[in-house]
């Protein structure tokens, strides 16, 4: 997408989560891509009409990347093992016709095809002005990125000091970091050997330096790997994920302990509506 033209974009519903912004289609053809970034789980899109798009993939949203027919790229599968090969048919510019979950189609100059599907419908797409992007409702209250220079172990014991809240909670809270999902707390605090139940003011800042490095591995690692894949997740080729693979506590109940020298079993809580997996001997 980067520096090529938007052709036609093509908006096949009123909204997911929230309503589309007005006329969004007729805002976002002709515009050119001039930078992709990240902040947090948002994607954000900077157009050549200083206007940025706004996408967060919800729970099974996917940003799937069809090259040009006839390019000479690897083409994958939509359903990741091998079917039909994306790019290989003549309609729509010969692009395949839109599956049912398809929302919200790019037809990049080039032939590229960029496809927005969510079943379930969770994601979101809005505009705002590029100069104030960061002011936007969505994206106004988050807190540093794990991988960022700004989050490390001062800021994070400063967030911490005197909070009554679980530590589970505290970190999946996303003023405090932001982007770290359930699954990756439960992994964090397994290696951090912090029990998820433990008061977030009542970790000794020695321990709560040994959890700016376990985020930032498990994280490293996951984006590693391709993310995970337990329901929906994709890749933008529509492979799967395979950091599940590599999962030390999350859906693990009643399976031995990783831990070396460790002998406990993995258990599974519920906090605050969401499941959590650990360790009750080595997490403390
Ligand atoms: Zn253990």
């Amino acid at each position: 997408m980067l520096n090529r033209r938007i052709l036609h974009a093509q908006v096949r519903r009123d909204g997911l989560r929230w309503p589309f912004p007005p006329h969004m289609a007729e805002r976002l053809t002709g515009c050119r891509v001039l930078h992709l970034r990240r902040r947090s789980k948002y994607i954000l899109i900077d157009l050549d009409s200083d206007e940025t798009l706004i996408i967060h993939l919800g729970m099974s949203g996917r940003m799937l990347v069809a090259p040009a027919p006839g390019a000479p790229l690897p083409l994958v599968g939509r359903d990741g093992v091998g079917g039909t090969l994306v790019g290989n048919d003549d309609a729509g510019g010969g692009h395949p016709g839109p599956e049912k979950h398809d929302h919200v189609i790019f037809d990049m100059e080039g032939g590229a095809r960029i496809t927005f599907n969510d079943a379930r419908r969770f994601g979101a797409m809005d505009i705002a002005p590029s100069a104030d992007v960061f002011a936007h409702r969505l994206l106004a209250n988050l807190g540093p990125e794990p991988l960022g220079n700004h989050f490390d172990e001062a800021y994070l014991t400063s967030r911490l000091q005197g909070r009554n809240l679980p530590i589970k909670s505290a970190l999946l809270d996303q003023r405090i970091v932001a982007g770290l999902g359930n699954i990756y707390v439960s992994e964090v605090l397994h290696r951090a050997s912090i029990s998820p139940k433990r008061k977030a003011g009542r970790i000794a800042s020695a321990r709560v330096a040994t959890l700016v490095p376990a985020i930032r591995d498990v994280l490293n690692e996951a984006i590693a790997s391709g993310g995970s894949s337990l329901r929906d997740h994709r890749q933008t080729n529509g492979e799967l994920g395979n950091f599940q693979h590599n999962f030390r506590v999350y859906g693990r109940q009643g399976q031995s302990c990783l831990t070396a020298s460790c002998n406990g079993k993995i258990v599974r809580i519920v906090q605050s509506g969401r499941s959590s997996f650990y360790c009750p001997k080595c997490q403390r």
